[in-house]
């Protein structure tokens, strides 16, 4: 098949500065909670986005400077020049593909507190920190914004040397450059404060020093909010926000345009439709001749190509949709719209980063798992036998594996007890604001329809016998769980009923059965994340009068990671749902239900007529084990290999059914390694310095070794930077010259020995700090050309033992590089005996050696 010409407006290619991208699909800054801790992992998740055919592809924010750490939050980095190397490693794979490669250069200012590197945290003012550390920031000096620049363009350069075609100046999100742009936040009275002119000035500034440092190559991006904040009905407050665009509007190459309000930009799906970005960008097209981006959850090719032609947009931007399917693109463009995998706005990829790990999607198992796991998107082994198998239970888990397993070829079938497959996503998706979370049945379900050998049953809730009678090769149980009336008391589940009493207490599961209830009900939730706050929804929405008590201090706690807490809460409290936090539901009689503080254990009683609880779920493994009762609990003797998956292993989100699934799949006829079931993405210690004598094997370089390298490297960077201080003070332009020839040399032979660095991973002290020694020693090296000759005859000889100490602690493969390194000092010897010699061809030396690496 191929594309519908109403989508060729996303393929048109565009041209941003001195840059083009392919097409108009730009997977946005996204975080991944890998940042610099895990740069191969990162690497290959977006190696995948471009294959997938996203035109650009960036990375998430990245840190500029030690004194933005937003730990326990993983960012990643361009502090020095190893973090070129961990980026080089994505550009590479990023471009392999045809696609651009952006940067995001991030400052966090009052957002970060610093918990790893200990920097104190500035900011524009002195501010208290945004997290909710008991950290301030320092309001920013001169001196400070002088030193922000300056790593400003040096993490520009980095980027650019990494091999970045996009490096952004980040403006938003509440981080440092926005604070500078808010009047009430910006309370500065100096030209950084005060007048719409003065606030913008860093911004400007940067814009300018990153199009000065890295303009030429790099298109320069700003990512920049529409609005100031939203109003109470819903429309957005711009303020003083065009007149902000004004003033900058031709001065990127890129204008990345979102919101101020986080839960909005990226809202949950249950409060936040796609598209949401579209009121908040009428002003901006029309002021800038640049090109824009914007987000919008956006899965609809119609409506992406709508956003291109009606002129809201230039690029469809994109952080979930791209992580829900990195091939939409090329699905799009190979007309094969029913297999994307759409995004449900669940945010579970941003639980990732919340909570300091690796990137997941409920509805993509293999986010994340790229390099650990080799698992891939849209490509999966072929099946390794003729095998048939069996999966009983079509929920997430039983659905995924049996679409997985089809997709490998094996004769699958799905067994489900109910008329409807999707199990508790078709289930969750009737309540209020879950509908999207039936995207994760429906996907599949649709997939299902190419592969034949897969057969769906329905009504069919199997026992025993039916298991044995079907005759498979494997067995996968996949029957969910279901909620309990119980509660866990902190070492056990204990029934709230009070003696001798058979009060109404109903669960999650009988709402979602259609039980109705119309006198004041209490929802009691320990479950903490979404299902408690929806099930109260739903009776309000029918009618009750609902309070939700949990013994947790907030509402949903456990929503915070996925940015919905705070809209949980404040939608409840709309609605008219009474709230108890803080209080255990220890009792109930029918009539009144009594809560019991956490703190103090005191009591109180509130009057209801029933109570839903959503605490903890059990198991449906009962079929799994009467499977096994039959062997007497040794799987082996079994007709058939068995595994139980998903919730009816182990209750969890949904994404960790859909994983479990994909896992069952995968690992069929090629089972994991259950002492090491991953790869693990962190420093080697055998590669570095400290750890290299540990490493063993042959050809393993010392320690004393890599150190002295690593000294010689730096030494020549230093030289370059001493001997072109030496000429600046030289009258005579002849002696002028040959001391730039010395200084040329000695870049020659660092670079010659560069790539041992690389390859040996040693990161050398910053180029900048090496060439500020260089230029303090050139101050005490003689003024006097015929001193300084002498000085440099008397020194310089002992330095060819030292090059060669070097190359007997090396290993052979290193040699030729080292030669080229000790060729330098031979070079500049012979060049210092000819001149004290009077000889006037003396520079030859060095300029053979500039031309041949050879003396
Ligand atoms: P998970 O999240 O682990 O995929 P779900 O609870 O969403 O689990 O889905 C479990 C599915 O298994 C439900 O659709 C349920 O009807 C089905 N099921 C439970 N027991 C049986 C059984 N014995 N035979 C067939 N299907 C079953
Ligand atoms: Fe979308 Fe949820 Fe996947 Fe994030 S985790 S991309 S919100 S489906």
């Amino acid at each position: 098949m191929s594309r519908d010409p109403r989508y060729d407006a996303l393929f048109e290619p565009m041209q941003i500065g001195p840059v083009t991208a392919k097409n108009r699909f730009y997977q946005v800054p996204h975080c991944t909670g890998m940042g610099y801790t895990r740069p191969r992992a990162l690497a290959a998740m977006r190696e995948v986005k471009a294959e997938g055919g996203w035109g650009v592809v960036c990375t998430e924010y990245n840190s500029i400077h030690p004194s933005s750490d937003d730990t326990p939050h993983l960012s990643a980095s361009l502090w020095d020049d190893s973090d070129i190397r961990a980026h080089a490693l994505m550009t590479e794979k990023v471009h392999e593909h045809g696609a651009l490669a952006g940067a995001e250069l991030w400052y966090g200012g009052a957002r970060t507190s610093n918990l790893l590197t200990r920097e104190v945290a500035m900011d524009v003012a002195s501010l208290p920190n945004g997290a909710g550390h008991p950290f301030q920031t320092r309001a920013m000096d001169k001196t400070d914004i002088r030193n922000l620049r300056r790593w400003h363009r040096k993490a520009a350069l980095r980027a650019r040397d990494a091999g970045f075609d996009i490096v952004y100046v980040y403006a938003t999100h509440t981080y440092l450059l926005s604070n500078f742009l808010d009047p009430r936040i910006n309370t500065r009275s100096d030209e950084y404060g005060g007048s719409l002119e003065n606030r913008v000035r860093l911004v400007r500034e940067l814009i300018e020093e990153t199009k000065d440092a890295v303009g030429d190559r790099c298109a320069v991006a700003v990512r920049f909010a529409a609005d100031e904040r939203i109003g109470e009905d819903g429309i957005p407050i711009e303020g003083e926000r065009r007149e902000m665009f004004s003033l900058l509007a031709e001065l990127p190459d890129l204008w990345d345009i979102n919101i101020a309000d986080y839960s909005v930009e990226m809202g949950v799906s249950r409060f936040t439709p796609d598209t949401a970005l579209e009121p908040y960008m009428s002003f901006i097209k029309s002021m800038t001749t640049k090109p824009v981006v914007t987000v919008g959850r956006f899965t609809s090719p119609d409506t992406m190509a709508g956003q291109l032609t009606r002129g809201v947009t230039d690029f469809i931007g994109a952080a979930r949709p791209s992580i829900a399917d990195p091939f939409l693109p090329k699905k799009i463009e190979e007309g094969r719209l029913e297999a994307i995998r759409e995004c449900i706005g669940c945010n579970i990829c941003y639980s990732g980063d919340s909570l300091g790990v690796s990137i997941r999607c409920t509805q993509n198992p293999t986010m994340g798992e790229e390099w650990r796991k080799d698992w891939h998107p849209e490509r999966i082994a072929e099946k390794g036998s003729d095998a048939s198998v069996l999966v009983v239970g079509s929920g997430p888990a039983g659905l995924e594996a049996a679409h997985s397993l089809g997709k490998r070829g094996y004769k699958v079938m799905l067994a489900e007890a109910g008329s409807e497959i999707g199990g508790r996503v078709t289930r969750e998706s009737a309540l209020p604001g879950l509908s999207e979370y039936a995207r994760v049945r429906d996907y599949r379900a649709q997939q299902l329809l190419d592969l034949p050998n897969v057969e769906v049953f329905r009504e069919s809730r199997l026992g025993v016998q039916d298991v044995m009678d079907v005759g498979a090769d494997h067995v996968a149980i996949a029957t969910g769980a279901h909620w309990r009336k119980e509660r866990f008391d902190g070492q056990t589940y204990v029934s709230v009923a009070a003696p001798g009493t058979s009060p109404n207490i109903l669960t999650a599961d009988d709402i979602m059965d259609g039980a109705q209830l119309s006198g004041p009900v209490l929802v009691y939730d320990e479950d903490g994340y979404y299902l408690g706050g929806v099930i109260a929804e739903k009776l309000r929405a029918d009618g009750a009068e609902v309070t939700i008590c949990t013994p947790a201090d907030v509402v949903s706690p456990w929503a915070a990671n996925t940015t919905e807490r705070w809209r949980v809460r404040s939608h409840l409290m709309a609605l008219g749902v009474g709230i108890e936090v803080s209080h255990a539901l220890i009792r109930f009689d029918g009539t009144e239900a009594v809560l019991t503080c956490q703190y103090t254990g005191a009591e109180k009683t509130l009057p209801v007529a029933a109570v839903v609880m959503v605490t903890q779920r059990a198991p449906n493994d009962a079929l799994y084990y009467e499977l096994l009762e039959t062997v007497d609990g040794d799987a082996a003797k079994l007709p058939f290999t068995l595994a139980r998956i998903g919730d009816c292993e182990a209750p969890a989100i949904v994404a960790a059914a859909v994983y479990a699934g994909h896992r069952y799949a995968r690992n069929l006829d090629a089972p994991q390694d259950v002492d090491m079931p991953l790869k693990h993405d962190r420093v080697d210690v055998g590669a570095t310095p400290e750890g290299r004598h540990l490493a063993g094997g042959q050809g393993a370089a010392s320690r004393e070794y890599l150190e002295t390298l690593q000294l010689y490297y730096e030494e020549e960077i230093e030289g370059e930077a001493y001997f072109a201080a030496i000429a600046e003070r030289l009258e005579v332009p002849e002696h002028r010259d040959k001391m730039r020839l010395m200084a040329d040399v000695e870049t020659y032979a660092a670079a010659a020995v560069h790539p041992l660095l690389l390859k040996h991973g040693l990161v050398p002290r910053d180029a900048e700090g090496l060439h500020r020694t260089g230029r303090a020693q050139a101050e005490s090296a003689s003024g006097d050309w015929d001193s300084l000759i002498a000085e440099m005859r008397e020194s310089f000889p002992a330095f060819m033992d030292d090059f060669a100490r070097l190359e007997a602690m090396a290993p052979a493969e290193d040699l030729p590089a080292l030669k080229v390194l000790t060729a330098h000092e031979t070079a500049a010897i012979d060049f210092l005996e000819r001149e004290a010699a009077g000889d006037p061809q003396s520079a030859a030396p060095m300029q053979r050696y500039l031309e041949t690496g050879s003396p």
